[in-house]
């Protein structure tokens, strides 16, 4: 997500959570992070204050148990006063930088009892949110398209960004056989190493004749789940 809203050159005001690191390099995605639910009322009152200058520039960025937590009520003061900017709800179905704690989207209690579970998308549409959309982050070019259309938008949008966390069992993600870089294909260009996923290093000093790399990218392995999402973002076909 923070990868694909580098392109857009907007002001990405976020919050507490895992998403928090994308603060820093390489990704360097957020401009702001003061306190739970900050997110939503900092990219209020931004467009409120940048008026047309901030049109298609402000973002919030909060992740689902967060929203939960405390971004009901600024949300719903978004759409009451036609706010123009775009939230962005990062949906990991758990509560997962504090140690997948329950909350009330995940269907359980924190004793483990089966509970409501609330539905997101009906929950932003009740506070008066029309601009809608759900997306799954590891598909970039979704992504990309998503964020385009929803900033060209007036008025407040939404997009529910849902993915279970990698690390969260219950979700029962069934990794997929790790990827590899392709070292005659890399052409060192560290398109690859933006994403700031950490099986992804650099091997300095691996050149090839023709070419003016200076060093090739490499996956480690044991940690890659084989998500895919640096094999769409090399456009030279180096990983697979
Ligand atoms: S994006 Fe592709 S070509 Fe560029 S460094 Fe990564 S693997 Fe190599
Ligand atoms: S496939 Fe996914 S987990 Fe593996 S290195 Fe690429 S981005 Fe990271």
């Amino acid at each position: 997500m923070f990868y694909a809203l580098r392109k857009y050159k907007a002001y990405v005001h976020g919050d507490i959570g895992c998403y928090t690191l994308s603060y820093m390099k390489p990704l360097e995605g957020l401009h702001s992070c003061i306190c739970m639910g900050a997110s939503i009322g900092m990219a209020h009152g931004m467009s409120k204050a940048l008026k047309e200058k901030g049109k298609g520039k402000v973002v919030g960025v909060i992740g689902d148990s967060t929203f939960l937590h405390s971004g009901i009520t600024p949300l719903l003061d978004m759409a009451y006063n036609h706010s123009d900017a775009l939230i962005v709800i990062l949906d990991n179905s758990t509560t997962a930088m504090t140690g997948m704690q329950e909350h009330p989207g995940t269907g359980y209690t924190l004793k483990g009892e089966e509970t409501t579970k609330v539905n997101l998308k009906v929950l932003v549409s009740a506070l008066g949110i029309d601009n809608i959309k759900i997306i799954d982050p590891l598909d970039l070019q979704e992504t990309r398209s998503a964020i385009k259309e929803e900033l060209a938008k007036d008025g407040p949008s939404v997009i529910i960004a849902q993915r279970p966390c990698a690390l969260f069992k219950r979700a029962n993600i069934k990794s997929k056989p790790a990827l590899k870089v392709d070292p005659d294909k890399c052409e060192g260009c560290k398109m690859c190493l933006g994403l700031n996923c950490p099986p992804i290093s650099w091997k300095k000093g691996i050149t090839k004749e023709g070419s003016k790399r200076k060093g090739i990218s490499f996956i480690d392995g044991s940690i890659c789940n084989g998500c895919g999402l640096c094999q769409q973002v090399c456009k030279f076909g180096a990983i697979s």
